[in-house]
């Protein structure tokens, strides 16, 4: 199955990963090699660039960008509309690669693939509605207004959990937006982004987009490195870890370009006395455990009101021994694969710390072998009793590991929500309106996220994502994100027969 889709998009065993569009270049830098993490098989070589290939693609998306901030928006919408086209024609297949190279389930992946598919819907249009603001000059027959312009090349990082919806949330904006995007995507899952890139030169082939405006740079952190460090590349739209968004705000900083940073979350849902536990379970769970807890917005804490804490801890406990693992392309089992064994590893190390730093599991972890397990990358969910402070719960653990926690009342709960270096997603499950309005009110949860009675996990496009402290402040996707890959001009025109200066300076000659 996996050999047909690879064959559909003319995906070799060893395959180009350094692309302008419909040219692919012979790169010179490492071999990636990509291993689905659900059966250990190898999908196929990717060859990174070198510097040299990787000098070539910024410099012809630096000459596509010319033409292509000449497009009307709405033109360029059009484009962005047939690649959403596109996208519904081949979601089944790449959404079945989504899945079998990053590990997520079947049904995650097709959700992935909704997700693009929705970006370009809301991207068309935007095209339509980049809209600047006009104010009232002080100066008589003077206008004044604001209007957008395309900033130029976009530099997309993106992390191997999302391995392709990250990358068409900026790249669909910034093309509407014209700029022209190179996309690094992780080296754990550059299969796909292949593959993206073959389904959009088709669309841009047909409608004579300029060679550059869609480049790929398929690498390891080195090339995340010189695209970060690149002064051509005035944003740099970064996702995963909080090391490398330190790493890359540094970078970009230095050279005073603009760093959109999408990073670590350590999302927690407040467990109110007033929630309906039955429907607060489904949140938890799904929360914690799908995508086997790899989603940058996973529940990784739940903060539980005394009163409800046995009753819904149990109530867990049992829902966890209904959960099945095993291959995600398979429909009946919930929970799939780490990515690879190093995440197991860290997981391993993570298990060691809850019980070494004096907490206790109601829910073991454990790594899994035997038939159907050969790759190494299957885990169990688990649940710990933790205390928040325990440094292994200030950090982000990217696999299926639950915290649980007592509070007292809601100020306490929400210090401990608050209480972490990150600030992704956040919820409170409760049918009373005050602890509602009060956890989303100015003193209530510090993330970027904040949600009433649903969970942490999984997000809208419409709205902006991203999250606040450690998380790094980025906001993509929906409402006005933008305005983040625009450049903004105030202009003003004096149409009178005077020049008089502003803050009435009298300036004669
Ligand atoms: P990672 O940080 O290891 O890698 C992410 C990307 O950054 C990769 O493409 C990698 O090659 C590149 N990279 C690494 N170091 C770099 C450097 N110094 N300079 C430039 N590029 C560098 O993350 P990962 O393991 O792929 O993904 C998991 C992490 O991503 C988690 O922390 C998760 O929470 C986070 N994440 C956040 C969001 C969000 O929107 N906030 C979304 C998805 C994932």
């Amino acid at each position: 199955m996996i050999k047909d889709i690879l064959q559909q998009f003319n995906i070799t065993a060893k395959h180009s990963g350094v692309s302008t569009g419909a040219h692919w270049l012979s790169g010179t830098g490492s071999v990636l090699s990509s291993v689905s993490p659900v059966d250990g098989q190898h999908i196929a070589d990717v060859q990174s660039p070198g510097r040299d290939e990787f000098d070539a693609v910024v410099a012809a998306a630096g000459q596509a960008f010319h033409e292509w901030r000449q497009w009307p928006a709405p033109k360029r919408g059009e484009v962005v509309r047939q690649i959403g086209e596109a996208l519904r024609t081949h979601k089944t297949a790449l959404g079945k690669l989504v899945s079998y190279e990053m590990g997520k389930s079947l049904q995650e992946g097709y959700g992935e693939v909704q997700e693009m598919i929705d970006i370009c819907d809301f991207a068309v249009g935007l095209s339509r509605q980049l809209y600047g603001l006009s104010m009232h000059s002080e100066r008589p027959g003077h206008r004044m207004y604001e209007q957008w312009h395309p900033l130029g090349i976009t530099g997309i990082i993106s992390a191997f959990n999302f391995p392709v919806a990250v990358w068409s949330w900026n790249s669909m904006l910034a093309w509407v937006c014209g700029n022209v995007c190179i996309w690094k995507p992780s080296e754990k899952t550059p299969v796909t982004a292949l593959v993206c890139q073959h389904i959009v030169q088709s669309v841009f082939a047909a409608n004579q987009v300029p060679e550059g405006v869609c480049c790929l740079v398929a690498g390891g952190r080195e090339v995340g490195e010189w695209l970060a460090n690149d002064t051509r590349i005035p944003l740099i739209s970064a996702t995963g870890s909080t090391r490398m968004g330190k790493a890359v705000s540094s970078a970009v900083g230095a050279r005073l370009g603009r760093a959109l940073l999408e990073l670590g979350g350590n999302n927690a849902i407040i467990i109110s006395e007033s929630a309906d536990l039955d429907m607060a379970l489904i949140g938890c769970v799904f929360g914690a455990v799908g995508t086997a807890g790899q989603r940058c917005t996973s529940t990784r804490r739940l903060i539980i009101h005394e009163s409800v804490y046995d009753a819904f801890t149990q109530k867990l406990v049992n829902a966890y021994k209904q959960l099945r693992i095993g291959n995600p392309l398979d429909e009946n089992n919930h929970v799939g694969p780490l990515i690879d064994k190093d995440a197991v590893s860290l997981y391993q190390a993570s298990l060691q710390q809850v019980t070494a730093q004096g907490g206790h599991f109601l829910v073991e972890g454990g790594v899994l072998d035997g038939a159907g397990f050969e790759s190494g990358c299957y885990v169990k969910p688990a649940i710990a009793a933790v205390q928040n402070h325990y440094n292994i719960v200030q950090h982000e653990t990217f696999a299926p590991l639950l915290y649980v926690m007592k509070y007292k009342n809601l100020q306490e709960a929400i210090d401990m929500q608050n209480g972490v270096p990150q600030g992704l997603s956040s919820a409170i499950m409760t049918l009373n309106l005050r602890e509602a309005e009060h956890f989303l009110s100015a003193a209530g949860s510090d993330c970027g996220i904040a949600n009433v009675n649903i969970g942490t996990s999984g997000a809208e496009i419409g709205g902006a994502f991203g999250g606040e402290k450690e998380t790094g402040g980025g906001r993509e996707s929906g409402s006005d994100a933008w305005k983040n890959y625009m450049r903004r001009q105030t202009n003003t025109i004096n149409y009178s027969n005077r020049l008089p200066l502003a803050q009435g300076i009298s300036f004669d000659l």
